[in-house]
């Protein structure tokens, strides 16, 4: 229970990889604020959590829109009593062509995937330094954000951007006592993925499946990751045993890429 006392809050927790990174967190021993768009999904996420004995609150929020993201946290902090760990998992796939891609597309994932990441951080290191709690901040990149892939451009580069703020971070806010670090995951069967395929199929003239199944095709270990797999790393990322990492985004995709 290397969690014992702590609170966390996983933004996209309702499902996915942040589902299973609130129920390892929880199985840790913390306290789990979910937020997320989805607030059906939202329900059905603190219910299996509640089940497992956790304790948990649900916060229906908009990660792009920051003051949306701060109350959230404030939020957090008063219904579990306290502010510890901030994950930003939220992010949202674009699969498009650099030839074609438009101003529109690349701003929505560009909202999402990069300003939700900062917002973030922004607002987690501020409560923070305000409590003078030694707190960590982990946010989702992707193999994308080591590796550039054809129709993922846009994507990519939001990721790539992710591990830029998780240094410049780690930098600025190291004298406080806080760690910033980021997971790297590789191919994820989400509904993430799923999505990715159908606007591969959509796009490439693919078959349905086949996108994915080159990806798989490509880990050293042979198998697709589980959201347990990503939050094995998270876990380890929030507890103790990581105080002197930061400024870190570690990648966990089974060999895919060595870096
Ligand atoms: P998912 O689509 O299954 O879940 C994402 C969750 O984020 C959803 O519950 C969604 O409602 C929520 N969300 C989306 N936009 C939001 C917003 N603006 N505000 C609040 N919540 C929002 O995705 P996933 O596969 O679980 O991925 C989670 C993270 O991991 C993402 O950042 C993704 O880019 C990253 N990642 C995923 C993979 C993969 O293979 N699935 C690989 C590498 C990195």
């Amino acid at each position: 229970m290397s969690l014992e006392g702590k609170v966390a809050v996983i933004t996209g927790g309702a499902r996915g990889i942040g589902l299973g990174i609130a129920m390892r967190l929880a199985s840790d021993g913390a306290a789990i604020a979910l937020v997320d768009l989805n607030a059906d999904q939202l329900a059905d996420a603190a219910a299996q959590l509640t089940a497992s004995g956790a304790k948990v609150c649900t916060i229906t929020a908009d990660v792009r829109n920051r003051t949306a993201v701060i109350d959230a946290i404030e939020t957090a902090a008063s219904k579990l009593g306290g502010f510890d760990i901030m994950i930003n998992n939220a992010g949202i796939a674009q699969v498009q062509s650099i030839a074609k891609i438009t101003e529109e597309e690349i701003d929505k994932v560009h909202a999402v995937n990069v300003k939700g990441v900062l917002w973030g951080i922004q607002a987690a290191a501020a409560r923070f330094k305000a409590d003078g709690t030694k707190g960590k901040i982990i946010s989702a990149a992707s193999i994308a954000g080591h590796e550039g892939f054809p129709m993922l451009g846009a994507y990519c580069a939001t990721k790539f951007a992710v591990r830029a703020l998780t240094q410049c971070a780690a930098r600025e806010f190291a004298a406080d006592g806080i760690t910033v670090n980021a997971y790297c995951p590789g191919v994820v069967g989400t509904d993430m993925w799923t999505e990715i395929d159908s606007r591969f199929a959509e796009l490439t003239g693919a078959a349905k499946g086949e996108t994915f199944d080159k990806f798989v095709g490509s880990i050293a270990l042979g198998r697709a990751q589980t959201p347990e797999d990503v939050a094995r790393l998270v876990s380890y990322l929030a507890g103790p045993d990581s105080d002197y990492m930061t400024g870190q985004s570690i990648l966990i995709d089974g060999g895919m890429v060595y870096r």
